[in-house]
């Protein structure tokens, strides 16, 4: 149901401007662009859908939505705000699971990337087997990814826990998982990009080709160009997945033991765990939260035991892939590694599952809730980057003093530790300034009428966080000044804003990351 909505004279009228940018479209100005006119919509489904996001807790409405079916569509929108003497927004949006609006555009266009997925010419994976890559569309979900990869036996080396995000939406952030003390984030992963940039140019750039556009989109937040096209890092897909949790009271060996086990991160090192994270055991009811049930139901009772009579238990998680070739020297290599860990005796669980399985873990979790009609809530999410040193300070202060005290934790709580040398500082991502640093996902569901509670706890643990001179940083993070912003990108600060004088020099873009409008 395409409506050419454009044309009409009705008031779209914002209620701020900024200095460089209208958030006036007038109409008579993109009926000139006839050939993307009839493919923006206005109406209160497309309208609804391009206002809010997973989070639930903002509501910014767009002018209209572009549902393109070309990248010429995408390149032709950029264009028409260019032209104008006073720009309007434009925000890409991928699978909308940001949580504070970062993909709106209010009173702009919303480009709805998504539909680019069912109408591109041609399949958003192409998958080459020699060299190993794919080329993949910025709309296409990593889960699609997956599915086309492994049809030649491959798969990308680096994820995300969750699989039904697009990778231009992750590319934009880093795109982190257990993977990533070994192979980077994502954004480590990517060989080359297309870019429509902010002034509507297309153009492919790599390490090599156009690097600064190149490094400038990779975690850039959508602030230089929308991705059309990456070209993704793969390897010969494993088979199946060796899956270990341990358990631990004592926050000091966790930590020991997680850093120690990072140290082996050698790509091609058989050697290596192939994935740690880590999580916070407390006062949830039961072992198990929605995105995985894992342990076996017979321990159930002993699991909750220990974290009444500890109240937080720390869960040390990792995993071994393996194939027919190494199927018999898999148990080996973990038990050498695991060998001499400090968990508490007795509490070390272990499966055995497909890859596919392995990697699409949280999706079941998710779809019970749906059912349940309890994935459509606020979700007050915090993430962090903490720096090595101040772990242990950020565990007293934090889990022990805040969160528990608070006592109203009902999501899970992440926390492990990855390695800086995979990370590449040109690229505009932020991350502490220690060779390892440790990441901290309080992943929230709230109800309408409370998620407030658990923005005050957020708010607190950045207080203490400050307060404690813990130079924290926020991952996906969201600021409403751009003092913050500043804060954020420290010495990083000066060249991002010199790409955004390049790529995007009207400020057209991704304006609900709030850096250069704050509605
Ligand atoms: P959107 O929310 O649609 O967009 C995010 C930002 O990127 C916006 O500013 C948007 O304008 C911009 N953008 C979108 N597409 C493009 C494009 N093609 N080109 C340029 N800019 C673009 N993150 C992790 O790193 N690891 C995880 O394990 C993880 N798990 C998650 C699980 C769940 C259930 C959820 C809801 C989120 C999770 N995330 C995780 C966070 C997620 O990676 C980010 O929110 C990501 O931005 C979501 O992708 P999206 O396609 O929904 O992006």
């Amino acid at each position: 149901r395409l409506i050419f909505s454009l044309g009409k004279s009705k008031p779209w009228i914002s209620s701020t401007t900024t200095s460089t940018v209208t958030t006036i479209i007038p109409p008579m100005i993109l009926t000139n662009y006839k050939e993307i006119g009839y493919k923006l919509r206005d109406d209160h489904e497309a309208i609804n859908m391009a206002s809010t996001d997973y989070g639930n807790m903002v509501r910014q409405i767009p002018a209209a939505v572009l549902y393109p079916s070309s990248i010429k569509d995408i390149a032709t929108l950029i264009k028409s705000s260019n032209n104008l003497s006073l720009p309007f927004h434009i925000a890409a949006r991928g699978h909308g699971h940001s949580v504070r609006g970062q993909a709106t555009a209010p009173n702009g266009v919303v480009v709805n990337m998504m539909a680019l997925k069912s109408q591109r010419d041609g399949p958003g994976v192409i998958v080459s087997g020699n060299p190993f890559y794919a080329d993949v569309g910025g709309e296409q979900l990593w889960i699609d990814v997956l599915r086309a990869t492994l049809e030649h036996g491959l798969a990308p080396v680096s994820w995300t826990d969750y699989l039904y995000l697009t990778v231009g939406g992750t590319l934009s952030n880093a795109g982190i998982s257990g993977q990533t003390f070994r192979y980077g984030p994502q954004i480590s992963n990517v060989y080359e990009l297309d870019v429509v940039t902010g002034k509507g140019e297309f153009v492919t750039c790599s390490a090599h080709k156009n690097s600064e556009l190149f490094y400038a989109v990779l975690g850039g937040l959508g602030q230089f160009g929308i991705i059309v096209r990456a070209r993704i890092a793969l390897e010969p897909a494993p088979k199946r997945v060796k899956w270990v949790r341990m358990l631990y009271t004592d926050f000091s060996e966790f930590a020991r033991d997680q850093e120690q086990l990072i140290k082996i991160n050698g790509r091609k090192d058989k050697n290596a765990l192939d994935y740690l994270e880590g999580s916070l055991l407390m006062n949830q009811g039961s072992p198990d939260n929605w995105r995985s049930s894992f342990f076996p139901p017979s321990d159930h009772s002993r699991i909750i035991s220990k974290v009444t009579d500890n109240k937080i238990v720390y869960c040390l998680e990792v995993a071994k892939f393996y194939d027919d070739r190494s199927s018999k020297t898999v148990d080996k290599v973990l038990k050498l590694l695991l060998k001499g860990l400090n968990y508490d005796p007795g509490f070390m669980f272990e499966k055995d599952v497909s890859y596919m399985d392995f990697l699409d873990r949280v999706r079941g979790g998710e779809l019970k809730l749906q059912s349940q009609g309890l994935w459509e809530v606020p979700h007050p999410w915090l993430n962090l980057f903490i720096p090595k040193t101040h772990v242990s300070d950020f565990n007293t202060g934090v889990f022990r003093e805040i969160v528990l005290k608070r006592n109203i934790t009902t999501g899970p709580v992440l926390l492990y530790p990855m390695n800086r040398n995979k990370w590449d500082d040109r690229m505009s991502a932020v991350i502490p300034d220690e060779d390892v640093f440790y990441t901290v996902g309080f992943l929230h569901s709230g109800g309408f009428d409370d998620w407030e509670s658990f923005d005050e706890q957020n708010k607190e643990i950045l207080k203490f966080c400050e307060d404690a001179g813990i130079n924290v940083k926020q991952y996906l993070p969201h600021y409403k000044t751009q003092e913050d912003w500043m804060k954020h990108f420290g010495s990083k600060w000066k060249t991002f804003i010199e790409r955004k004088s390049k790529f995007d020099p009207k400020k057209i873009l991704s304006p609900g990351q709030r850096i250069f409008s704050h509605q």
